[in-house]
């Protein structure tokens, strides 16, 4: 099964991918990772990204395929996130799956307010070390400063400062959200809660995907 994880930025789509690629076995992508990883080589991406600003649309399409097409081998599912964020990414991605004899199964929309967004990224911190995501509300840390996975430092990310946040969600109002209308007219979103307990989350979009949950 491949899925897309759509939403705002700070909807929880990374602490649901995570859940989800594990349950359903798919390999996890995340865009927003590959540029950063990017970054590190390239001066220009690295502001682009830190000031909340997206990568022009044809370059990270260009840079994505490429990433699939040498990366990912023609058995695995993949369970997408951040990418496609545009109706163009989006048709480059069908296309190249249609290629490999595959499809898209599942887009998922993680709908949620601004005001539980900005309450959410101002809360959320990375480790430096192993970039472990944490939340010090909803997903602490036993140690507010210190990741409980290897003990590395913990930071907010560059781009969740009030300034970044302003300009991520003008991009996402300005593409995102046009391709989520898009892909509703097709009948292909699948609308979640996200105002909800992870677990909560986690359970209704296995519902919606008609996928047996734990009982625990
Ligand atoms: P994210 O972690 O998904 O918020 O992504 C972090 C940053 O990576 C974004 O603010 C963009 O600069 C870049 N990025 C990630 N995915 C895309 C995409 N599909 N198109 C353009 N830029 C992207």
């Amino acid at each position: 099964m491949n899925i897309v994880l759509l939403g705002p930025p700070g909807s929880g789509k990374g602490t649901q991918a995570e859940k989800l690629s594990d349950k359903l076995n798919l390999l996890y992508l995340q865009t927003g990772d590959l540029a950063r990883e990017w970054a590190e080589k390239n001066k220009r991406i690295k502001s682009i990204i830190e000031s909340g600003k997206l990568i022009p649309e044809k370059e990270m399409t260009a840079f994505v395929m490429q990433y699939l097409e040498e990366t990912v081998p023609p058995e695995r599912d993949i369970l997408f996130e951040g990418f496609p964020r545009f109706v163009s990414q989006f048709k480059s991605y069908q296309e190249w799956l249609t290629k490999r004899g595959k499809k898209i199964d599942a887009v998922i929309f993680l709908d949620s307010s601004e005001g539980a967004i900005i309450k959410r990224l101002s809360a959320r911190r990375i480790c430096d070390k192993c970039g472990e995501v944490y939340n010090l509300v909803t997903n602490p840390p036993k140690n507010k400063r210190v990741c409980d996975k290897c003990g590395g430092r913990l930071i907010l990310r560059k781009d969740d400062n009030p300034d970044s946040i302003r300009i991520r969600f003008k991009y996402y109002h300005g593409n995102t959200q046009k391709l989520i209308e898009y892909l509703d007219r097709k009948g292909l979103v699948i609308k979640v809660n996200a105002d909800r307990p992870i677990e909560v989350i986690f359970k209704d979009i296995l519902k919606k995907l008609g996928v047996k949950s734990d009982r625990n």
